[in-house]
């Protein structure tokens, strides 16, 4: 480049090159690369393959083996596609090779039809087995290979996400072009010491080989360098914003002195659980200081948080203080105040309930008591962060079930003098990764142990062969005094699915099973009205067995009601089992559990077979975890963050160990990022999370 212009332009100017005068693309692609987020020649070097196809092990036919990854090539010489059952099929496609042949085969998966026409060259990678007089390969993955292409040897070639009009083929020549033109131009973050101190490769020699890898070995380390990277840019971003809450605000040191703690203690019904008892000791800790504290509270439902969460709004009332709580919705608002009622009606405390249905002159009139410092504790919905809502002193601020707001849209509350302290409360069990990226900025409490006196839940997996059998149990259950749910997946009637209706649920079982009983239905598509009367029925036992979608994980608190059938349990995810069947352990008769499920897929049997075996909420979103990923809920992107383009939270737990303690070494180190050597982190940091983060104007 040096020289050839009287202007020189900087690397970062030429990395911005659009996409369209890269090699391979040009105008007519131009469009379909555009749907993948491409725009520049820079953001196609950082566009990471999904997979690998590991060709590194081509076989001949007669050479094949048993047990491990294996590639042959040959021609496709006839395509059958057969259904087995509802929604099942097997799709077998035979490949002649030079020494025999192999039968690839994909089950439920008839899409793959489209892919083949017979005499198509292809290459197919899978773990061979021999089946009766042929090798077979199950959903091995396919190359598809031109007439004159000559067959690939010993490569690992990249897979990249595709878009419709571009093959895997033209998206690897793009990169390919793109990794010739404009490596040399990248910038390097790291110094020099520090790659060489953290065994980390340079980024001009990863990042051509994360797309197209000399060997396994190659790959590894070029995909260390690169997940690194991503997590510490991630890491850093969440130390300096930490350290500039504590650097920057200053909140009012509320102690817990021995004679406030004891009043406070003296309210509580119960002892406390030896989790409550810690969490309460770490949230007495931050708030006993001058740094605003800024701690999630994480339980699964039932674990005792409100209490935990009470106890800090009165160590801030017991200061002269003002505490407000904020729930998703109107009706948990509600079930706080009434529990705040019940702890606080012999006391002083002066409380007030802010929720959306307020009618304008009382709304009014209780705005005047927050800000006038007549009200200690309010308790409301998103009501409380409106703009005319302003607090005399606040000293505390609870928000109850975060994940439903979006973590990242801290509520924030208007009030005279120093910032207050922060609680939030979740009832999702979070994965431990996850706690540490998504929540990276925040302290952690756990509450593991759960309030004596719960009563388990038996959970069962059963065939259709046990369905008489557990159906007498429901009865008899029934007929002793207790209540029951049948559940049923949420899906559109359609004929792909054989998933149980509804409605004919209902109708089968109150013509059947459990004719003798009074039944009702509930599910999304009634009314609000039409559906607090049903559950109102329910509550009272009017209503004995409630046939219902998913509806009921939310809010319904029956304690009489034990028994819950689930049907076609392998179409709810592992999270949704769990919030379900604490539906029945709310009481003190013990809770029965049978989850009827078809054996659709390794995943779903591993989900179910996690689901019987414990009740562990945090153990149970390990697996879930493991098994799906981070999923809906702790996407990055449900988090306001944006995603993670090369980290696997799940297989790089190490590194993000790794990158998180860096990371906070450094803040400590150089809290602004001001010197030289940390200028270029410090501005990947603000590109990438300044916004999302709300860093400012760090540095
Ligand atoms: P969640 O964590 O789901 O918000 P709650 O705070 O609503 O749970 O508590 C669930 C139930 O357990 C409430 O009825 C509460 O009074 C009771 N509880 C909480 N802590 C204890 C305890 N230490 N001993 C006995 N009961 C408790
Ligand atoms: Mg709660």
């Amino acid at each position: 480049m040096v020289g050839m212009d009287s202007r020189e332009k900087s690397s970062a100017e030429v990395l911005a090159t659009p996409v369209q005068f890269l090699k391979g693309v040009g105008p007519h692609r131009t469009e379909v690369v555009g749907r993948l987020g491409l725009s520049t020649a820079g953001e196609v070097l950082f566009f990471f393959p999904r997979d690998y196809q590991d060709m590194t092990d081509r076989r001949e036919v007669t050479d094949l083996e048993e047990g491990s990854l294996q590639s042959v090539c040959g021609v496709v010489e006839e395509i059958d596609l057969r259904t087995t059952g509802p929604g099942r099929c097997i799709l077998g496609v035979l490949v002649r090779c030079r020494t025999g042949h192999v039968r690839a085969v994909w089950f439920n998966q008839p899409f793959m039809r489209e892919k083949f026409s017979n005499g198509q060259r292809v290459m197919l990678s899978g773990k061979p087995k021999y089946e009766g007089l042929v090798w077979q390969m199950a959903h091995p993955r396919v190359e598809t290979l031109a007439e004159d292409e000559q067959e690939p040897t010993g490569e690992i070639l990249p897979v990249y996400p595709l878009t419709e009009g571009l093959q895997q083929w033209q998206m690897r020549k793009i990169v390919r072009a793109a990794l010739e033109t404009y490596t040399d131009l990248l910038e390097e973050v790291f110094p020099a010491e520090y790659l060489e101190a953290h065994d980390l490769w340079p980024l001009r020699r990863a990042l051509p080989e994360v797309h197209f890898p000399s060997d396994h070995e190659s790959l590894e380390k070029a995909r260390r360098r690169l997940v690194y990277q991503e997590l510490f840019i991630l890491q850093l971003a969440l130390a300096v914003k930490r350290h500039r809450q504590h650097d920057e605000h200053r909140a009012p040191v509320l102690e817990a002195t021995a004679l406030i703690d004891a009043r406070i203690r003296r309210l509580f019904p119960f002892e406390l659980t030896a989790g409550q008892q810690q969490a309460i000791d770490e949230i007495a800790a931050d708030m006993g200081g001058p740094m605003p504290m800024n701690r999630l509270l994480q339980g699964d439902v039932g674990s005792g948080k409100t209490v935990v969460a009470v106890y800090a709004m009165l160590l801030a009332v017991a200061h002269g203080y003002q505490a407000a709580m904020m729930a998703p919705t109107e009706v948990l608002a509600r079930q706080h105040a009434q529990t705040l009622e019940k702890l606080l009606a012999a006391g002083k405390v002066r409380r007030a309930q802010l929720t959306g249905g307020l009618p304008p002159k009382q709304r009014s009139a209780v705005l005047e008591q927050i800000a006038a410092g007549q009200v200690d504790l309010v308790v409301g919905t998103q009501a409380i962060i409106q703009d005319d809502v302003s607090f005399a002193k606040l000293g505390l601020v609870v928000i109850d079930e975060q994940h439903k707001f979006g973590v990242r849209q801290r509520a924030t509350l208007k009030q005279a003098g120093p910032y207050p302290h922060y609680l939030v409360m979740t009832a999702t069990p979070i994965p431990r990764t996850v706690t540490m990226t998504l929540f990276g900025d925040l302290d952690i409490s756990t509450l593991r142990d759960s309030p004596p006196g719960r009563q388990k839940v038996n959970t069962y997996l059963a065939g259709e062969d046990k369905r008489g059998q557990w159906w007498e149990f429901f009865r008899k259950k029934l007929t002793e005094g207790r209540q029951g749910y049948v559940v049923t997946p949420l899906v559109e009637e359609s004929d792909h699915s054989a998933a149980a209706n509804l409605e004919e649920t209902y109708e089968s079982l109150a013509n059947g099973e459990l004719e003798a009983f009074r039944l009702g239905l509930i599910h999304g598509r009634m009314s609000t009205e039409e559906k607090d009367a049903v559950m109102d029925e329910f509550r009272c036992g009017e209503i004995q067995v409630l046939v219902c979608t998913s509806v009921v994980e939310v809010g319904l608190d029956v304690p009489n009601a034990t028994l819950m059938t689930i049907e076609d349990g392998h179409w709810f995810g592992l999270a949704q089992l769990h919030q379900l069947r604490g539906r029945i352990s709310r009481g003190s008769f013990p809770g029965f559990c049978c989850v009827f499920a078809e054996a659709t897929g390794e995943e779903s049997a591993e989900r179910l077979r996690a689901f019987t075996s414990t009740t562990d909420g945090f153990e149970l979103a390990e697996t879930d975890f493991a098994l799906r990923g981070p999923g809906d809920l702790f996407g990055t992107r449900q988090h306001g963050l944006p995603p993670l383009m090369i980290a696997d939270l799940r297989r790089d737990t190490e590194l993000l160990n790794e990158a998180r303690r860096d990371a906070q070494t450094l803040v400590i180190a150089d809290p602004g990022l001001s010197k030289p050597d940390h200028a270029r982190l410090r501005r990947m940091m603000m590109v990438r999370y300044g916004k999302a983060l709300e860093l400012g104007d760090v540095g």
